[in-house]
């Protein structure tokens, strides 16, 4: 599922063919990914709508346009890509492919392409979901932030001052720690990936109970989710399956990660064979010995 570098690095990557252009029609394929808005007046709604700006928030796009903002999720398989109307169709495409083996380059519209945002200049946005779980939600204004979807939304991890987060774990809660990192109402924008590699840069099992956390374990937990995402960025996100950047590309962070997708692997710093498990109802792996599950204690003098 695409995460917060996986939805930024779309975000960065669409500012440029996005902003300023004009939709010329809005051809909405799969009506029921739009939420909150009559299916049948949405592309008269967008018609002639300049859009503004590009903002993410957490795991959400937005598009602002004139009188309205476009929140768009991306669920588990969406891709977002730009593509001018007379792109050439990669050839690949049309060949029988599974897995890591799926071809990159902007996908043609098929079956999976649920919006087409048809643009001045000749360009075009394509919104592609084979699963289905991404969502679209159009709201009057610029009003996105009061959206229910979007209001309880934690920090920004990247924006966040850390000394004034660590206060807000929750103090008696027993959950594991992975869970809390997962709930984006504690921290906007931390899924899966990001979640076991941030616990395992501070060395924390992801099933330590929240309540026994130090307050500078909290403090190097935050500071390595930063890194982690940062990272993450830096490399265009992550692509172990259907993620893609807007060109079509895969992001170059897969083969750089340290825990995720590496379960019966040798870890990178101790060579222990990683762990494979499940926390929070999510596959999870962690290096027994990087990661202790007792809390650091002071030796007996
Ligand atoms: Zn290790």
């Amino acid at each position: 599922m695409p995460e917060l570098p996986e939805v930024e690095t779309i975000r960065r990557a669409l500012v440029e063919p996005l902003t300023g252009r004009r939709i010329l029609l809005a051809e909405l394929r799969l009506p029921r990914l739009l939420l909150g808005f009559p299916a049948a007046d949405f592309s008269a709604k967008l018609k002639g709508q300049k859009i503004r700006a590009v903002i993410r928030r957490g795991k959400y796009l937005v598009l602002e346009l004139d009188k309205y903002a476009l929140i768009v999720h991306l669920g588990m398989t969406g891709q977002l890509t730009a593509a001018s109307r007379d792109a050439t169709e990669n050839p690949n495409f049309h060949k029988t492919v599974t897995g890591l083996q799926k071809p990159v380059g902007v996908h043609p519209v098929d079956k999976h392409t649920h919006l087409i945002l048809h643009l001045d200049q000749g360009g075009r946005l394509l919104f592609r979901d084979p699963r289905t779980f991404g969502k679209l939600v159009l709201v009057p204004g610029h009003k996105w932030r009061e959206h229910p979807r979007l209001s309880k939304l934690g920090p920004e991890p990247l924006e966040m001052k850390i000394a004034e987060v660590v206060p807000t774990f929750p103090k008696d809660s027993i959950r594991p720690v992975k869970a809390l990192l997962l709930d984006q109402e504690f921290l906007a924008g931390v899924g899966n990936i990001y979640a076991d590699e941030a616990l395992f840069l501070a060395g924390i099992h992801p099933r330590r109970k929240v309540k026994t956390l130090k307050p500078a374990e909290k403090t190097v937990l935050l500071k390595a989710v930063q890194s982690v995402l940062r990272k993450g960025i830096k490399y265009q996100g992550t692509t172990f399956s259907d993620y893609r950047k807007p060109d079509g590309g895969k992001g170059g962070n897969y083969e750089r990660l340290m825990v995720y997708g590496r379960g019966g692997m040798p870890c990178r710093i101790c060579g222990t064979t990683l762990h494979k498990t499940v926390v929070a109802q999510r596959g999870t792996v962690f290096c027994p010995l990087c990661q202790p599950l007792a809390s650091p204690r002071k030796k007996p003098v």
